[in-house]
């Protein structure tokens, strides 16, 4: 059989089993279930059987159990070769991953979520705690416990009961630097909203999910926009709508206004990436090669001392870009990385100038560009 060539992004069967030449098709087999492409005029073995993944869609990539890397892109085949420098970028971020795993959980809100043990919690928990990931770690830890405390850790079960008028008598007086009280009772409603009506905040977030699509940029889109079109807000805010300047907007950001979309994507990795002790993968539907960096202050200073992104300030622009270049280094888990980046600024380790104590420990040291 062969493939010749992108139909809506899919490459589609063409003939029979038999080899074809090269040059005429994209891809073609042999009897054997070996797959080979033409590069720069040779052929070129690119898998066997399940190895690739058929049909290819725009961006699929694979790595044979050589650990040589494939990707389609621009209806073609290309081979994925790291350079020497991004082999020494990829060298030193694995240093950086190795270092700061799981014991380091109690440094992040993330540690906070995994004192949860049924999903429906971990959902529910992991969505207020991110919506919370900003200011100081210990700052936030203490809001969570206090939220924790209220809803007598049953983060699921308080929410799909919870109503405005018991709302507000829950979180009287609670508030969080410029988030109110009446925002947080806003952000239960709307998760209660999800959860009612929906099952999870999962099947809510999936309503805008295209798997073919290369990011989640247009699933973080609809998810926002929905979220703040799922309830009346009159007994919060006296209107039905949120007014302009209701922090309860700021849970639901979204990347048409350039906003980083931090706290979402933040989220998103919790849920969907499987692959090591820190994030949870429960969200089985979504693939991780289609998340987005978290990008705050931290993961955008260090992103420019490390050449990952050449803009100043951080945008929903600079977390493409970042996870972009981080997609060289593994396509199937770009942003793997950033627990491990953001423990730099977290803790206190990452100067703004250049500093020898702490650059001489630094496993990034030999790229960084400040160093
Ligand atoms: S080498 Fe120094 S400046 Fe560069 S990331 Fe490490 S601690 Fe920060």
């Amino acid at each position: 059989m062969s493939f010749d060539g992108k139909n809506n992004g899919k490459l589609n069967l063409k003939s029979d089993l038999n080899k074809e030449s090269p040059g005429k098709s994209l891809i073609w087999e042999d009897n054997d279930f070996n797959f080979f492409t033409l590069i720069d005029g040779k052929e070129v073995f690119i898998g066997r059987g399940r190895d690739v993944p058929y049909p290819l869609e725009e961006g699929d990539c694979w790595s044979l159990p050589n650990g040589r890397t494939f990707i389609y892109r621009d209806g073609a085949v290309k081979p994925i070769t790291p350079q020497s420098q991004e082999k020494k970028l990829k060298e030193c971020l694995e240093d950086l991953y190795e270092k700061f795993e799981e014991s380091y959980l109690y440094s992040d809100p993330l540690g906070f979520v995994h004192k949860f043990e049924d999903i429906k919690d971990i959902e529910v928990a992991g969505f207020i705690a991110a919506g919370f990931a900003f200011g100081n770690v210990s700052q936030i830890i203490k809001i969570l416990d206090k939220i924790d405390r209220i809803v007598n850790h049953k983060f699921y079960e308080f929410t799909v009961n919870f109503n405005a008028a018991d709302g507000f008598k829950f979180f009287n007086g609670l508030y969080y630097r410029f988030i109110k009280e009446r925002d947080i009772v806003a952000l239960f409603l709307i998760l209660s909203e999800m959860l009612k009506k929906y099952g999870s905040i999962e099947n809510f977030f999936l309503k805008d999910y295209n798997p073919s699509d290369l990011n989640l940029k247009n699933a973080i889109i609809g998810f926002s926009k929905r979220a703040l079109e799922l309830v009346d807000f009159s007994p919060v805010y006296n209107s039905a709508v949120p007014p302009e300047d209701s922090m309860v907007h700021f849970f639901f950001t979204s990347p048409l206004d350039n906003s980083p979309c931090k706290r979402i994507n933040l989220f998103l990795r919790w849920m969907v990436r499987n692959s090591d002790n820190l994030d949870f993968g429960i969200w089985r539907d979504i693939n991780p090669s289609q998340l987005i960096m978290p990008v705050d202050t931290h993961i955008g200073r260090i992103s420019q001392y490390i050449g990952l992104t050449t803009y100043k300030n951080p945008s929903f622009k600079m977390a493409e870009e970042i996870t972009g270049n981080l997609k060289k280094l593994d396509c199937f888990d770009p942003i793997k990385y950033d627990f491990a980046i953001t423990r730099l600024g977290i803790l206190d380790l990452c100067p703004k100038n250049k500093n020898e104590e702490n650059c001489g420990k630094c496993s990034i040291f030999n790229i960084c560009k400040l160093s």
